[in-house]
């Protein structure tokens, strides 16, 4: 028995001054006033706790791998692309291929997107590929795109778009055309895999995540590893992506080793905002959209998606499905009212509509939310989908609906620190929007944290066992220095001192 004392204790439902654990780390009471005596104790000086954190849509492999990468986030114009590139490829004669990530020009002087010929201007030599900070596209220098076999005569892949100038391939491509890439940046040897994933753990655990629900490809052989060798230092929710189900390293659903377990299963409905493609009923409002109808693309027919919804519900995983526009949330959320399916997963759901809102309803159906999404998408949202701003990034609406939401960062799309998705959902201020974007949609900071914590435990099923802090719950905690609930407005300032999961301190701050 230990008992946690000395701190101010949200349950998520009340606070506590202490909570009492047994020798699994389950909270088997809690109160206020003086702890009980004679038991082991844990003084947390004073600090201010929450429920440990989820992230409910993150992708740890990128984010660990963001270390050995070069990092393009926050850039201002072509030419200062230009000069990083250059640095990065001195720096790194080891690199066969030079890989980048995270420009976006509409944060350009000049919001062009970088063509073949700006990169061949700096690295002829080597093959580069650099991913826009949506991940749905990207840039390759000459080499890059003979590397892969992109020429004049290449057809557009399916699902996918290879930009033209005067039918002379730019530079630019777009969502499947991706893959063709994969296999020449992505030939790794486990150990590496594992050190990136190990990375990726070490950034969420220090950011105060004590869960993360993360969409990995080939993963679940290294997870296994670490969690057999007890090094996760965080609870690992894996979602397999869909091309994984009953393959062999493939787990069973809700497989479990030490903190990792096995929940979802993950497919793609249509793309992004950012890059126009992801499939909105009606036409782009700034007629961004590349393809021939403007609306962008839904990737399956519905009958396809069905069956694939209906497969890996057969096989005992949750639903996971990206949809950002509300042409394919309305998809997806058709097929899972058909299959008579609840409880699945709903992730992004940046654009919906009033029939999309009604349709999750009746599936009890989970908004996976991104609630940073905002400090990068209110520059051209408002652009992009017109007066449907009413029903984006609007969760505030679906929390007034009782749709449960979950909050996740989607990182390395954007950072994966828990604190400032909660500040965004909170305040909604961005660059773009000083004194907040869209207020009506604000939550309240109970709300904020809930869906990081419980909203986290519901997406992944578990809401009887994590995302409070009361008894016959794990003591997972995350502690921090700063009130959060009283000042809201210190968010960002707040450091997380440590977490714990089971009762077992995993993080500490300067340790
Ligand atoms: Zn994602």
């Amino acid at each position: 028995m230990t008992v946690f004392h000395n701190a101010r204790i949200w349950s998520g439902k009340t606070f506590y001054d202490w909570l009492e654990t047994n020798e699994n780390g389950i909270i088997v009471n809690a109160g206020n006033g003086a702890p009980p005596e004679n038991k082991q104790k844990v003084d947390l000086k004073g600090a201010f706790v929450i429920p440990g954190l989820h992230d409910s849509h993150i992708h740890v492999y990128s984010l660990g791998r963001t270390a050995f990468r070069l990092n393009l986030q926050g850039i201002k114009s072509l030419d200062e692309l230009k000069v990083k590139l250059k640095q990065y490829a001195d720096a790194h004669p080891e690199h066969q291929w030079i890989v980048g990530f995270g420009w976006d020009q509409d944060q350009f002087d000049d919001p062009i997107y970088p063509s073949k010929h700006d990169l061949d201007s700096v690295v002829p030599d080597r093959p580069v590929v650099l991913f826009r900070a949506c991940h749905h596209i990207a840039v390759l220098n000459s080499l890059a795109l003979s590397t892969i076999g992109i020429d004049l005569d290449t057809p557009n892949p399916p699902g996918g778009l290879i930009d033209r100038q005067d039918g002379v391939p730019t530079g630019i491509l777009r969502e499947d055309a991706l893959r063709i890439i994969t296999p020449y940046i992505e030939k790794m040897p486990d150990d590496i895999r594992e050190l990136i994933f190990k990375k990726g753990l070490e950034i969420c655990s220090a950011f105060g995540l004590t869960s993360v629900h993360t969409n990995d490809p080939k993963a679940w052989k290294i997870y296994k590893k670490i969690a057999e060798n007890n090094d996760l230092p965080i609870r690992v929710f894996l979602t397999i992506p869909f091309r994984e189900l009953d393959q062999e390293d493939s787990p069973n659903a809700n497989e479990e080793i030490g903190l990792l377990k096995a929940k979802r299963v993950k497919l793609f409905a249509d793309g992004s905002l950012g890059a126009s493609t992801a499939a909105l009923n009606d036409p782009y409002s700034d007629r961004s959209a590349k393809d021939a109808e403007g609306k962008g693309i839904l990737i399956h027919s519905s009958e396809e998606l069905i069956e694939m919804v209906k497969k890996i519900h057969m096989s005992g995983f949750i639903v996971e499905t990206h949809a950002i526009g509300d042409r394919a949330a309305e998809q997806v959320l058709s097929a899972y009212n058909k299959l008579g399916l609840e409880r699945q997963v709903l992730t992004h759901c940046q654009v919906l509509s009033p029939k999309a809102i009604e349709l999750m309803k009746k599936s009890k159906t989970i908004a996976n939310i991104q609630p940073a999404f905002i400090l990068t998408d209110s520059y051209w949202a408002n652009a992009r989908v017109g007066d449907r701003i009413r029903w984006s990034y609007a969760w505030k609406t679906l929390l007034d609906q009782e749709i449960v939401c979950a909050g996740g960062s989607d990182s390395p799309i954007e950072t994966a620190n828990p604190l400032v998705g909660i500040h965004c959902a909170v305040f909604r201020k961005t660059n773009a929007f000083p004194n907040g974007w869209n207020n009506d949609e604000r939550l309240s900071i109970l709300e904020a944290i809930s869906i990081y914590t419980f909203g986290g435990a519901f997406a992944v099923g578990e809401e009887n066992k994590l995302g409070l802090l009361e008894p016959g719950y794990y003591a997972d905690l995350t502690v921090l220095d700063t009130d959060i609930i009283s000042n809201p407005d210190k968010l960002l300032n707040a450091n997380v001192i440590s977490t714990f999961i089971a009762g077992k301190e995993k993080y500490r701050l300067n340790s």
